[in-house]
């Protein structure tokens, strides 16, 4: 690879599984009276910011944690339902540390850290252990034991969950540990606070701008540090499984600040969600992969079938097995319902698009019970899964103990986020980015049930260590001023830039033009990728971005609660991200995990990676409002893995 953009990360020194423990032996410490002095910035009170914070309280240091909601325990995070991974081995069924890693790997198609990705399997375990002891109700067995279930990408059973809650009681945990720290003073919160930018001093980010969203002020805060804990920014597609509030913004301030945009174009598109039902929707809404374990998911053998049951003439469960067609078990005997999220979403595609789908808008597949109930019996389907189906039964208004559920892929995570380091630092000094913010640790394609893991990984276990490596240096910055002209600076261009939005006093509403970003999104850099229809897109964002900065209505005033106006802001960020997704989808001329370029496949529809010439982190640079981005490129070296044809067949 001859090309001056490559550049390589340094990662500790030693065999894989001694990596982080060299680091850990050899990072620098801040004394506990030293850390008194320090101020960190944590930015969201999701599971990866509220770990954080409450751990970073913990060490002594002196946290202040923004989140949009008026309660940390209403971030995003809350919504996740079917579990966390661990390499516990409890089952006895060959996990490993290793294999667990490597599960990982093979499953983000090769495009992850691999030193990173080790650290990961390897903290996963004391992550269980830390819930178990913060009182986090983990699904037991019969004996009392910690229960496990399968997800996708794996043939072990590793996922810890808590019935179809596990987020929410994961957060509850980090919340009860963030709550102590607030008690005692090391943790000051600010609920209903919307960072808007980062401020950078001599090139290194100092404190944040953010918005009290009660009233409109604009306030500054210092910090010797700044950790991202934004979560994703899946909602560029209008419709995706994430909360309402999940957004890019803050990735977009630090890019635009000089932090490199990492892999923006993978992102996943999750295969069980239920169908879109009409063009009034603001929301999708997630079955969660847990159900993979124990439902079939099939579509009509015979054409005709599909076709009478789309124009409602015939009912699935008319349908005898033998004219059924459980299509990932025919094509991925191995895996079978549990292929990763990209396979499986790809191949539901497949179907739909060959004329097999159902629903009347022949866009679904069937997920069915049918076979678990009689095989286990109901009230054990109950007890796994009885929240997601009575969720499940209040949308749709059917019963899926009797009818199957109808799923069809949604989008619902993005891989891609801003550059880290192995120390998760971002191309800023002493700014941090941790959880789903980060282009973290599962490259091209995440496996289920590890977004939750790497959030609490990297808000438990990794950052407490390497922010300390930074702040060990800092301990003599003392506290500065936010009247610097940084501050000022910052607060000036929010300022104008909200003026600017509330006097266009257009005619589209927010949500119209955000729908309109969606369409081109889904249409063009979804499911299937090419170069024309991510040209197309291109264009038809940067028209998009014109129509929003000329015709937007914003009712309201910018000194007051205003909802419309956070969905403003949120949407300008949303449109120069979809268009670095765009950008970046364009670049790689391959297909790999989420990112499905069509003109790359194998014969039978396989992604077709090109580790000789992608085989890199893509690290897109800020170059001015005007001009595209810089590309710089990760080089991705495996130093003990080999890479190797993703395979679920055999
Ligand atoms: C329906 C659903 C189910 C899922 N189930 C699972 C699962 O079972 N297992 C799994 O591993 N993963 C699951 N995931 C993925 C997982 O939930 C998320 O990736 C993870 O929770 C993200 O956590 P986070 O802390 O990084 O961000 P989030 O939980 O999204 O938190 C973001 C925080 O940042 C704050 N914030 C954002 N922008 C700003 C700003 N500008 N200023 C101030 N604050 C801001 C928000 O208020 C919030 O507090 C699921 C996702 C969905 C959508």
């Amino acid at each position: 690879m001859k090309d001056s953009n490559f550049f390589k990360v340094d990662v500790p020194e030693g065999a894989l599984a001694e990596k982080w423990s060299n680091y850990k032996a050899h990072q620098k410490l801040v004394n506990p009276a030293n850390k008194r002095r320090l101020d960190v910035i944590v930015v969201g009170t999701g599971l990866a910011g509220a770990s954080a914070a409450a751990s970073l309280g913990e060490l002594g240091f002196n946290v202040l944690n923004f989140c949009i909601q008026d309660s940390p325990r209403r971030a995003h995070s809350i919504a996740a339902q079917g579990g966390i991974n661990a390499a516990k081995n409890y089952q006895n069924d060959g996990d490993s540390i290793y294999r667990l890693f490597y599960d990982t790997l093979k499953g983000g198609d090769y495009r992850a850290r691999e030193a990173n990705v080790y650290r990961l399997a390897e903290v996963s375990n004391s992550i269980i252990d830390q819930c178990v002891a913060q009182g986090v109700p983990f699904a037991r067995e019969y004996g009392g034991l910690l229960d496990n279930r399968s997800f996708g990408g794996a043939q072990v059973s590793r996922t810890f969950y808590a019935k179809g809650q596990t987020g929410q009681q994961l957060l509850l945990g980090a919340y009860s540990a963030l709550s102590r720290q607030v008690n005692l003073g090391s943790v000051k919160l600010f609920t209903r606070y919307e960072m808007l930018d980062v401020v950078v001093i001599d090139g290194r980010a100092r404190g944040i701008i953010a918005r009290n969203l009660r009233n409109g002020k604009l306030e500054r805060f210092f910090a010797h540090a700044v950790v991202i804990a934004t979560g994703g920014y899946g909602n560029a597609f209008f419709l995706s499984t994430n909360a309402m509030a999940s957004n890019g913004s803050s990735a977009i301030q630090c890019y635009k600040k000089g932090a490199y945009f990492g892999n923006p174009c993978f992102a996943q598109i999750h295969p069980t969600c239920i169908p879109v039902h009409g063009e009034f929707q603001s929301k999708l809404t997630l079955m969660s992969e847990s159900l993979r374990n124990d439902g079939r998911i099939w579509v009509p053998k015979k054409k005709e079938d599909a076709e009478a049951i789309r124009a409602g003439k015939l009912k699935p469960t008319q349908i005898p097995d033998e004219d059924r067609d459980f299509y990932l078990e025919r094509r991925y005997p191995a895996f079978g319902n549990l292929v990763p999220r990209d396979v499986a979403s790809r191949a539901a595609k497949e179907r739909c698009d060959a004329g097999f789908g159902v629903n009347n808008t022949g866009l679904a597949v069937y997920l069915d019970f049918k076979y678990a109930i009689e095989r286990l019996g109901r009230h054990v389907v109950e007890e796994r899964y009885g929240n997601l189906f009575q969720m499940y039964e209040k949308i749709v208004d059917d019963n899926p103990y009797e009818t199957p559920m109808m799923i069809f892929p949604a989008i619902h995570y993005t891989m891609g986020g801003i550059w880290v380091d192995y120390e998760l630092q971002t191309s800023i000094k002493g700014l941090f980015a941790i959880g789903e913010a980060n282009f973290s640790d599962h490259g091209a394609n995440r496996l289920g049930a590890s977004a939750l893991m790497q959030g609490l990984a990297d808000g438990y276990f990794v950052l407490p260590y390497t922010i300390q490596n930074y702040l060990a240096d800092q301990i003599q910055v003392p506290r500065m001023s936010t009247d610097l002209p940084e501050f000022l600076e910052a607060l000036k261009e929010i300022d104008a830039k909200i003026q600017k939005l509330m006097s266009i006093k257009g005619k589209r509403s927010v949500d119209s033009i955000h729908k309109e970003l969606g369409h081109v999104m889904w249409d063009m850099v979804g499911m299937g990728r090419t170069e024309q229809s991510l040209k197309t897109a291109l264009e038809r964002i940067k028209e998009i971005k014109k129509e929003f900065w000329s015709n937007v209505y914003i009712p309201g005033k910018a000194d007051d609660l205003n909802v419309e106006l956070e969905k403003a802001l949120r949407l300008a960020d949303f449109i120069e991200v979809g268009y670095l997704m765009a950008l970046d989808g364009l670049n790689r001329n391959e297909s790999c995990g989420g990112h499905f370029r069509e003109e790359y496949q194998t014969e039978d529809g396989e992604a077709l990676r090109d580790d000789e010439h992608y085989a890199y982190v893509s690290c897109w640079k800020y170059n001015g409002e005007d001009n595209d981005p810089e590309l710089l490129k990760e080089t991705l070296e495996y130093e003990f893995v080999k890479r190797q044809q993703r395979n679920y067949k055999s």
